[in-house]
């Protein structure tokens, strides 16, 4: 079943800097987030998957600069809007209250000197200003209880949670406004493996029960393959795989995401040799030629150093809820 598109990104360009020296970060991404469903976004530290997060919310911090494409946005009661058009009282509301996004070590983020009932009835307040004291109260109550926090500890200070328990509560202030797009960049990073499954399992509770998308973007495919519905794989700044997530673990096509499956043990499932990827990442300043990936790939071959492989339908499957971008399943549209 397709579902309705919530959140489209369309030819979407990253760069640091301007001119002859600029960076390009994120190349030509295109994804569609659906309504209710989890995306996964992997890839290594460097490939493109924050700059795309900062850069889709226009949090990017200067050098960095959009230089092309769209972000639709699509209203649940208006037609849909370019984000990246919006002007600065509109994007407010669209990032807090339409999407909301939870960062990296965002739980350090809690000031640390007002009680958390205050932080969280302020977001409230902020963008609910005719609400009254009693129903903010009441909906931080509740929000807490919805990430399994006690509500008495409302009137704690961050200090006196735990790393799990601060980053359940920067979960709970971004759902406090039941935004209809979560984007979560490494939220559990910082956690030890079984506090990440556990705040992920209730996110993923959540979502259920509330209806919202999330975009989630890691470094850790084994976290993604247990929590999305698709994943989209990233290498230098450009989308090489997305497929179903199951799909994806079962047999994955492109060389870079089968090394991801192998560099992560899973906790569920056969085992996995784990055998991780020879090489770093590219140097985004000079991009090997070619397919980005091929000084790295066990698999390259005569074409893979001149040539770019596009993203698209992989000619030998006919699968079409799956996309590769590598010269061994070359895409249906450049094969004659
Ligand atoms: Fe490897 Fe070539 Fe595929 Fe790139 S295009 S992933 S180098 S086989």
């Amino acid at each position: 079943m397709i579902k309705d598109p919530v959140l489209e990104i369309k030819g979407l360009n990253v760069d640091y800097g301007l001119g002859d020296h600029a960076v390009h970060a994120v190349r030509d991404v295109n994804l569609t987030l659906h309504r209710g469903e989890v995306l996964g976004l992997a890839g290594e530290s460097g490939s493109g998957k924050s700059t795309l997060a900062y850069g889709l919310t226009r949090l990017l911090p200067p050098p960095g600069v959009i230089s092309g494409g769209q972000v639709i946005y699509h209203q649940a009661d208006g037609p849909p809007v370019d984000v990246l058009s919006l002007s600065h009282k509109e994007l407010r509301k669209f990032r807090w209250a339409e999407t909301s996004i939870v960062f990296q070590g965002a739980m350090n983020s809690l000031n640390p000197v007002h009680k958390i009932s205050t932080q969280l009835i302020d977001v409230i307040k902020a963008h609910e200003p005719t609400s009254t004291p009693a129903s903010r109260l009441a909906r931080a109550r509740e929000m807490l209880s919805l990430v399994g926090i006690s509500a008495d500890r409302l009137e704690s200070y961050p200090h006196q949670l735990s790393g799990g328990m601060r980053q359940r509560v920067m979960i709970a202030m971004a759902l406090a406004l039941e935004p209809r797009v979560v984007i979560m960049d490494e939220p559990t990073t910082a956690l030890d493996v079984v506090m990440q499954r556990q705040i992920l399992g209730q996110l993923i509770e959540l979502r259920e029960r509330l209806g919202f998308s999330v975009l989630f973007i890691t470094h850790d495919l084994s976290l993604l393959v247990e929590f999305s519905d698709r994943i989209a794989i990233m290498y230098g700044g450009r989308i090489v795989e997305e497929a179903p997530a199951a799909d994806l673990y079962r047999d994955s096509l492109h060389p870079y995401s089968d090394g991801l499956l192998h560099s992560f043990p899973a906790l569920r499932g056969p085992r996995r040799e784990l055998t991780g990827i020879p090489g770093s990442p590219p140097d985004q300043r000079s991009m090997p030629t070619g397919c980005s990936f091929h000084p790295r790939c066990p698999k390259a071959f005569e074409p893979c150093a001149d040539k770019i492989p596009v993203l698209g339908e992989p000619n030998l499957l006919g699968d079409q809820a799956r996309s590769v971008a590598c010269w061994l399943h070359p895409a249906r549209e450049t094969v004659a």
